[in-house]
């Protein structure tokens, strides 16, 4: 099993003696996830176990990225369950700190980064970014780690992180890891468990949704909006899609796309499926699927 820490000063100190007795060459890589984990995290824990010599998992709910009407409170919950696939996975520390430990009192720090932090999620998600960008810079803090892993599931929060590594100078090296998905193409996340049974099908619209842009793109059709439209059009048609929040196509660098779209941009999508939010996205390519 692997070792468990509930406070900042512990962890802290017991990765700090690692360090000290093991020499220069020792690594540490650190997967911050919210807990109730699945596949896709297990995939990042895989990349970390590979790259390093220990990987500490921190597994926390982080109060300031929901907004007031979000799902905190009802965000799935499980230590024991996280505990055991832990163990199962060779995480040797994890760090699952409470509230009052990470927030003794509510922080007055807000980060943004420029057109990242302000647009898609962000619009939909005021302050979630400044949430996500203030938790992660602080157990970076506590854990130093020499590598941090972070699925491309969440694209926004990937290209966030990279760019305040980038900016701060902030010595770890960001790993991004695919995304991991069902056999039938839906994006594993923790918020899947909120589906009920009847509304699976009308998820997997995203994933084939993609499949069908992607098909566009390599028949040549490079309209940004014909391949937002095409996406629309699909999903749209299936029951318990109660809204599609957005459909958008970005480069490398985040800019939105407004005209042609090229090889290795990327669509993001945030859609309704019943009272379940779901993000996913897909990067555009030649290659067939
Ligand atoms: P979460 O617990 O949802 O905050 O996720 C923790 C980390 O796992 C983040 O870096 C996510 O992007 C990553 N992650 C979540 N779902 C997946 C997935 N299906 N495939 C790959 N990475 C994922």
């Amino acid at each position: 099993m692997p070792t468990l820490f509930r406070k900042i000063k512990e962890v802290k100190n017991f990765i700090r003696g690692l360090r000290a007795s093991a020499g220069n060459s020792f690594s540490v890589g650190f997967v911050p996830t919210m807990g109730y984990l699945h596949e896709g995290h297990m995939e990042l824990i895989k990349k970390s176990k590979l790259q390093n010599d220990l990987t500490v998992v921190s597994i926390y709910v982080n109060p300031l990225q929901f907004g007031p009407e979000e799902d905190y409170e009802r965000y799935p919950r499980d230590l024991e369950r996280d505990l055991a696939m832990c163990g199962e996975a060779g995480v040797d520390v994890v760090f699952a700190p409470t509230d009052e430990e990470m927030y003794p009192e509510t922080p007055k720090v807000k980060i943004e980064v420029e057109g990242i932090s302000n647009v898609l999620e962000g619009v939909f998600r005021p302050g979630h970014f400044s949430g996500v960008a203030l938790v992660v810079l602080k157990l970076f803090n506590i854990i130093q780690p020499d590598r941090a892993y972070f699925g491309e599931k969440d694209f926004q929060q990937l290209k966030l992180i990279q760019r305040l590594v980038k900016d701060l100078s902030y010595p770890v090296e960001i790993v991004p890891v695919p995304t991991v998905r069902d056999k039938d193409g839906l994006a594993l996340s923790s918020r899947n468990t909120y589906l009920k049974e009847y509304e699976r099908e009308s998820a997997l619209s995203i994933y084939r949704s993609f499949l069908i842009a992607q098909k566009l793109f390599r028949a040549g059709n490079t309209s940004a909006n014909t391949l937002k439209e095409a996406i629309k059009e699909y999903i749209s048609k299936h029951p318990h899609v109660r809204k599609i929040d957005y459909v958008e196509i970005v480069d490398e660098d985040f800019n939105i796309k407004e005209g042609e779209v090229s090889e290795g941009d990327r669509i993001l999508v945030a859609v309704w499926i019943g009272n379940t939010r779901l993000i996913d996205n897909w990067r555009l390519s030649y290659e067939e699927v």
